[in-house]
């Protein structure tokens, strides 16, 4: 699978034999944009808005987000861009808006901070549907939830901003609304929180973190998180079975995804889209395109009996070997 593949760019995201797959990227920065497009992005599964807001040394104000968040949006028009509120706190930090914690990772962050802050949250969400006036393909996800009550505040808020904007005179559509499943107990709860939205992701790269109690920025650390463990196999089964027990469209937008075997068994288990870093695109789908459907669920099946994630690893390395 290494040789050239640019010629990949204009082909879908299928199977050997056909099984639709969407292949979406994570962007942030203008020039992921550029790679994006040039690689075929079929859609955006995760753009993240801290971004813009660590590229300053204040919060942006609610124009300046609806110019950046409509560049995102035309760019990639009439393919859904999935806007993701303000993830700050754990690992990104704001120069301007700092917090002190002993617990990063367990404390004031994504969607904690922004229901304690409606105005950002407002200020942003109300920013996004002004952008997408006319373009009609956003999309808002929720991160860090990790329950219902959450998203009912959240829900709440993002109908009020609808409301007054329309009464503004705006002309928007109420956006579909989804959540990031990336807190252990947004895994248990996975029933209940599909039948409040319109999608969920699996923000993997936390769920690994949280599930296997590993950070994934300690490099002491580090030969212990495996995105591959079995039990963050389990959970992320047990996700997709929930999703779509409620109807509910499953997608995945950690590191995962942009993993050519990793992919795979995601793409067994039944995940809608599969968003990834534009890098990891052109494998990810030389991956997919090679295989059946039924082979990648033998693989799922085989790999779902063993209990060391290393022993996962090397069954994936072979099976990927195999296909040249
Ligand atoms: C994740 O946690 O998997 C994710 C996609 O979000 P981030 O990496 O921005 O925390
Ligand atoms: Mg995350």
């Amino acid at each position: 699978l290494a040789r050239n593949l640019d010629h990949l760019a204009g082909l879908p995201g299928e199977t050997a034999d056909g099984h639709r797959v969407r292949l979406w990227v994570n962007t942030g920065l203008m020039a992921d944009v550029v790679r994006s497009l040039e690689r075929g992005a079929e859609g955006v599964g995760l753009y993240r808005t801290e971004v813009p807001f660590l590229l300053r040394d204040r919060f942006p104000s609610e124009e300046e987000q609806r110019e950046i968040y409509r560049e995102q949006l035309e760019a990639f028009a009439p393919r859904p861009v999935t806007m993701r509120t303000l993830d700050v706190g754990g690992d990104k930090a704001l120069a301007y808006f700092p917090i002190e914690e002993t617990n990063p990772f367990l404390g004031w962050r994504g969607i904690r901070v922004t229901l304690d802050h409606p105005e950002i949250f407002l200020g942003q969400v109300r920013a996004m549907m002004k952008a997408s006036q006319g373009l009609d393909n956003l999309r808002i996800m929720l991160p860090m939830i990790s329950g219902v009550g959450e998203v009912e505040a959240a829900r709440k808020l993002v109908e009020r901003a609808h409301r007054e904007l329309r009464d503004e005179g705006y002309r928007i559509d109420m956006p579909p609304l989804g959540i990031m499943i990336e807190v252990p107990s947004a895994v248990y709860q996975a029933s209940d929180l599909a039948q409040q939205v319109d999608f969920i992701s699996v923000g993997s790269n936390d769920l690994t973190q949280y599930l296997l109690a590993v950070d994934r920025n300690n490099s002491r650390v580090a030969s212990i998180y495996h995105a591959l463990h079995p039990a963050v196999l389990r959970a992320l089964l047990q996700v997709v079975n929930a999703g779509h027990t409620a109807r509910t469209k499953v997608g995945i937008c950690g590191e995962l995804a942009g993993d050519p075997g990793g992919a795979l068994l995601l793409v067994a288990m039944g995940y809608d889209v599969l968003s990834m870093n534009a890098t990891n695109l052109p494998r990810v789908k030389a991956a997919l395109r090679a295989v059946k459907k039924s082979d990648a669920d033998q693989l799922l099946k085989q790999v779902l009996d063993l209990q060391y994630p290393e022993q996962i690893e090397q069954v994936l390395q072979d099976f990927l070997q195999g296909l040249g």
